[in-house]
């Protein structure tokens, strides 16, 4: 089997901020040393996508071509691609490169790189039915992991699973999450999995039985329970909430948790966070190597997203529900 190449790359964009995406064709250029085309199946959407679509960061170039969650199999390869075999099944998250060579990089945290780029701000994304990225963060996806509930990972399941493990969460641990949209679904899942205690802070009623489904405890409407009742909080939420009443609810050396980009600033009084010697923190997708260890995580502990698929015809449809929070809980667009 040889490389086979796309000469046009059939993708869907927005045009301008807050439109409608369209039918478009790119060329995609030529394949770099270390470039693999990926042919894909599946593509998840993201509540970054939706910002990026209405450039809510002014970081937005179009035409854009969304999607950063991304499963396909491999169609051609570069000259120096070793690591990854024609026809092979993998997936593209977030992070498309970077530099590989400073500190962050050389420990494993290229998501810290100052060189690092992006799937979809400046390069075309996975709304597509083809796509050219750096093999060196293209991940082989196991074979347990259907690919439709595994396309979420790529972007929304590092990016929970990523503070998770790095603050500690675990059979100790009373973990809160607010918002059950797709970050937050697989927060829970992983939360549970890792051992924890987990609270589903939602704004949704009819989410509570899902909520205990996925593992959790406990489910609350709002910001309710008893004061410093949690040890860590992962907020999911890609909207402005009153964050005072979060800080309540942790006990000592308790941890505000945002992966979540909210609009606004966000207002603590300092004595929530002197009293029990508090913080509040974030935390932006993951590194290669944490990529890996959530995908063998998930396949292991049978960590699935809970999808609702479309064909990328219909990817208006799929925008609007995520854009209403109507998802349940990630729409994915499949190229049948
Ligand atoms: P999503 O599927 O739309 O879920 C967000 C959830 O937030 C909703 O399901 C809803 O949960 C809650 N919510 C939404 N609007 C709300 C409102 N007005 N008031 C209260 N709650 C509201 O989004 P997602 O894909 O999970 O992404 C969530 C956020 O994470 C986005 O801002 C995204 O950009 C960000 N993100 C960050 C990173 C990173 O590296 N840090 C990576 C990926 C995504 P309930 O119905 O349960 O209230
Ligand atoms: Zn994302």
């Amino acid at each position: 089997m040889g490389n086979s190449i796309a000469v046009k790359v059939d993708a869907r964009a927005a045009l301008a901020p807050k439109q409608a995406l369209e039918a478009f064709l790119y060329e995609p250029g030529g394949l770099g040393d270390h470039d693999i085309e990926v042919a894909i199946t599946h593509c998840g959407i993201c509540h970054s996508d939706i910002h990026l679509i209405d450039d809510d960061w002014g970081i937005s170039k179009y035409p854009l071509v969304p999607g950063h969650e991304i499963i396909g199999t491999v169609a051609a390869r570069g000259p120096k691609v070793r690591a990854l075999g024609l026809g092979e099944r993998v997936g593209i998250g977030w992070q498309r490169s970077s530099c590989l060579a400073c500190e962050f990089c050389r420990r494993g945290d290229e998501n810290f790189c100052s060189r690092q780029e992006a799937t979809c701000v400046g390069h075309f994304g996975g709304f597509a039915r083809s796509i050219r990225a750096d093999s060196r963060f293209a991940f082989p996806i196991p074979k347990k992991l259907p690919s439709e509930s595994a396309a979420p990972l790529l972007c929304g399941g590092i990016t929970v699973f990523s503070p998770l493990i790095h603050f500690g969460v675990g059979r100790q641990t009373r973990a809160g999450v607010i918002g059950l949209g797709g970050l937050g679904h697989l927060a829970v899942q992983f939360a549970a999995k890792l051992g924890a205690e987990v609270t589903v802070f939602s704004s949704s009623r009819d989410k509570e039985a899902s909520a205990r489904d996925l593992g959790a405890k406990r489910f609350s409407v709002g910001a309710q329970g008893k004061p410093g009742s949690l040890d860590f909080i992962l907020s999911t939420v890609s909207a402005d909430l009153d964050w005072s009443p979060f800080m309540e609810l942790l006990g000592p050396d308790g941890k505000l948790c945002f992966v979540g980009v909210a609009p606004k600033p966000i207002q603590i009084p300092v004595f929530s966070l002197i009293g029990g010697r508090k913080s509040v923190c974030g935390s932006p997708i993951g590194g290669r190597k944490d990529i890996r260890r959530m995908l063998d995580f998930a396949a292991k502990g049978g960590i699935r997203a809970q999808t609702e698929a479309l064909p990328l015809a219909r990817v208006n449809e799929a925008v609007e529900k995520v854009r209403r929070n109507q998802a349940r809980y990630r729409m994915v667009l499949v190229n049948e």
